[in-house]
This record gives C-alpha cells, structure tokens and sequence, in this order.
C-alpha cells in the first residue's frame, strides 16, 4: 500500500514512511491510495473470526509486506489485549466501551499500534526517535503508556497546564523514564500549535528525528478501525437488528474516520453520527457547507474541545469530497455542557449505567438520531471511564465512581513535569538542550 499526502497526490510514500514521519512534508496528511475491500466470507460470517483474525485481515492490506506477517501479529496481540464489551443500555442501544485499556481510553489501542509499528522500524537504528505530542487529556496518557520502555523511541508530551483531569496528569508525569512531559501555560490548541511548528524547522529537525504521534499518524488512526467490526460481531451474535448506527463522540474526527473507513471497506453500517460539544465546527458545517472554526472552548469533555479537527479532511477524502455524498453517511450534532451532566444523572438513575462526559455527548447524538429513525440498533462509543472525568462529573454519580485497580497506585506517585511558557522559543530551546 502506498500512502498519498492529501495536499498533493503527487507525493507517495510507504507505510513505513507515512509512520516515521507522520505528516507529510508538505503538512497534509497522509491517505491510503486504494480501500481494499474486506474479504465477504469475513463480512458475512464475522461471527465464525477470532478477534485477532479479524484485526489482522482488516489492517494487513494498509501495512503489507512491510511488517512481517508473526510481528504484524504480535502486535495485534499487545493491541487488543484488553476487552471491548458492548453494555445494553436501554432497548436497542448499546455502549460499546472502549475504556478496558492501561489508561482507560480509546486511545490505548491506536498508541499501542503505532508503538509496535514504530518499535519494528526502528529496529536496526542507532539514532533514537522523539515522538512529539499535544495533548487535550487522553492521547498523552496512551501514547506515553504505549511507548514506556520502547527501546530507540523518546516522548515528549505537551499539555495544557491546569486543562486536563488530576487522573489524566498523573498518566501523563508519573512514568518518567523514556517519558518527559511538558506542561505548557496554554491552551491544547497552543500545545498543538508549537508542534506543528516544530515538525517545520529544519534546525530543530538536524539535532533531533521527530515523529508525530497524534491521531494523524495512520498507525494511530487505522487500527481504531478494529472495534467497530469487533461490535458488529457481537451484536451478529446476539441477534441485533443489522441496522447499525454508530454514535462516535468526536474532537479531531479520527476515531470517527477509522469507523467510516471500515464501512468504506465493506463493514454494513447504516449511518455514523458525529457528536460533539460546543466546538461544533463540523456540525454547522454540515449545515451549511461552510468550514469556519471558531477559537475552541474549554467544555466537560475536553477531549473534544477541538476547533478544527485533523481529520475532517480524511473523512471529505472518503466521500470524494462531496457535502451530500457526506450527508448521507453521517450527520452532526454539538451537544452543551449543561444537557451533558443532564444526561449522565439521567442515565445514572434511569439505566444504572454510568457515562462519561464523552460518552454522554455520544449517547445523546445517538438518542436525537434514534428520535427520527426508530429500527435502528444504536451503539455510542464510551470512550473513557468515568473515573478519568471524575473532577467535573455530577454530585450524584461521583460518589459511586469505582476506581480500577489499575490506576489506583497512580494517584499517590509524583507529578515530574516541565513547566513552559506558551511561546515556540521556549520549547525548541528545550528539545535543543535536551536531545
Ligand atoms: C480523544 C478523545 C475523543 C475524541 O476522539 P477523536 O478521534 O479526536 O475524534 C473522544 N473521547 C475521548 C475520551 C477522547 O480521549
């Protein structure tokens, strides 16, 4: 498979390229130049593939012979190592819970992707990489937990200081080791901003290697696809209506995308619903054809606040570019902060179940979809545990927040951080020093 940078399709690379190097020089990000097909025994008969098997025959035609077939499979191995269960909400919706991981969100599985990717590559280099990466909460955790002991891989994290949940900063400062977090006086879009500007200075470039680990790195974004086709195994199995509609919360779209690239690929999925909170630049897009982000805003789901998500262009690459060619595989909605707490209380009390702010935001996108379209098996996405969120969650559901064993050591270790001013001079002094 060959990889094209969105900006120009004149440029290709391989997969190995695309992963070493994230983005392509050019900035645009990079895109498979086929979408081969899921085999149709495995389409029609998923229920007959282990887990393992069905990753690997969804994601071996984007790596190709460029991993070997036992490493390539290794790594699924480390990747799903955890479960993804689908919990029955209410009638005819599901949450598919995609927490069971090291740091208790989705992106477990893409970081420790690309950390098996990015781990064989380098495998004969002398020269240790630096994985650069901005954080609005999650994806710091994932990939600092997914690149820990990495042999040739350094990771530099920057996050937004005061931004991110007390669990979130203790996964993020309390590794150490190959692991150096950076706390900037900032915004997550000012962190992602200081390191796109890093992926452009060629000063910094000749001291260091770097590497992008945000959800742009196809290593990161392609292997969400695995759990929309582990869902849709388990609700084949339990005889749910095949009409599936997935409600994925979204902030840089990426998740999303891995959905929809699976659908592009065979998987049957009716129709995907984008939904966010107030940074809502894709919802009004939807709307009117109009892409105008605004300045992002701080909301209960920070992992979403978001103004202009990465990936939005690879999901208009999807559909050729076409607004009704969108329109008819997802819709959009943005979602406040105050109908977000309303629904965790209300779910709570009603379903025994507890959500997350990101979760909630999915499950109410799902619910408002579900309003007009009524045979519909629904799933939303539970993109982290509660106990992530539990600073800002509701009185009533806070009490009964249950603490995972294996994060419970983590509240009692150390913060080591690196606080930074919010301006590029001081953070290329720093890697300039510290390499
Ligand atoms: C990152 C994240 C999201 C947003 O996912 P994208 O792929 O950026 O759209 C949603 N929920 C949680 C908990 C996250 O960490």
């Amino acid at each position: 498979m060959q990889y094209f940078s969105l900006q120009d399709k004149q440029h290709r690379v391989s997969f190995e390229q695309a992963v070493v190097q994230g983005l392509a020089p050019d900035k645009g990000l990079y895109f498979p130049d086929h979408i081969p097909a899921l085999e149709k025994d495995l389409v029609d008969f998923l229920e007959n593939y282990d887990d393992f098997d069905i990753a690997y025959r969804a994601i071996q035609p984007f790596v190709g012979d460029e991993i070997p077939a036992a490493v390539l499979q290794q790594i699924i191995q480390d990747t799903l190592s955890f479960p993804f269960p689908l919990h029955p909400v209410e009638k005819d919706v599901y949450a598919l819970e995609l927490f069971h991981g090291p740091t208790l969100a989705f992106k477990d599985v893409g970081a420790r992707f690309m950390a098996g990717c990015l781990g064989y590559f380098r495998r004969n280099d002398v020269r240790p990489v630096t994985v650069l990466v901005a954080t609005s909460g999650d994806t710091g955790g994932a990939v600092a937990h997914g690149f820990h002991h990495v042999p040739g891989v350094k990771v530099v994290i920057l996050y937004p200081a005061g931004k991110v949940s007390t669990l979130q900063e203790k996964q993020l400062t309390t590794l150490n080791g190959n692991i150096t977090a950076l706390e900037i006086a900032g915004t997550f879009d000012d962190c992602q901003r200081m390191v796109k500007t890093a992926f452009l200075d060629a000063e910094l470039q000749q001291q260091c290697l770097l590497t992008s680990a945000n959800s742009i790195n196809v290593a990161r974004w392609l292997p969400q696809m695995f759990y929309y086709l582990l869902a849709a195994k388990q609700l084949k199995m339990a005889g749910a209506n095949p009409d599936l509609v997935f409600s994925v919360p979204s902030g840089n779209f990426g998740n999303i995308c891995a959905g929809m690239m699976a659908a592009a690929m065979g998987l049957p999925v009716k129709h995907f619903i984008a939904s966010t909170n107030v940074n809502d630049t894709v919802p009004r897009f939807m709307q009117s054809g109009r892409y105008e982000p605004h300045p992002a805003q701080p909301t209960l789901s920070n992992a979403m606040d978001v103004a202009d998500p990465s990936n939005f262009v690879r999901i208009l690459q999807l559909v050729s570019n076409s607004l009704p060619g969108l329109q008819q595989k997802m819709s959009s909605s943005s979602f406040t902060d105050q109908q977000t707490l309303a629904v965790m209380e209300q779910v709570w009390q009603a379903h025994d179940y507890m959500l997350d702010p990101h979760g909630a935001v999915g499950y109410l996108g799902l619910k408002q979809y579900m309003q007009q379209h009524s045979s519909v098996t629904g799933v939303f996405l539970e993109t982290a545990h509660p106990v992530k969120f539990a600073d800002t969650a509701p009185e009533s559901l806070r009490e009964a927040i249950h603490v995972p064993e294996r994060v419970q050591a983590l509240y009692a270790l150390p913060k080591n951080a690196v606080p930074l001013p919010n301006d590029y001079a001081s953070l290329k002094a720093w890697m300039m020093q510290h390499n």
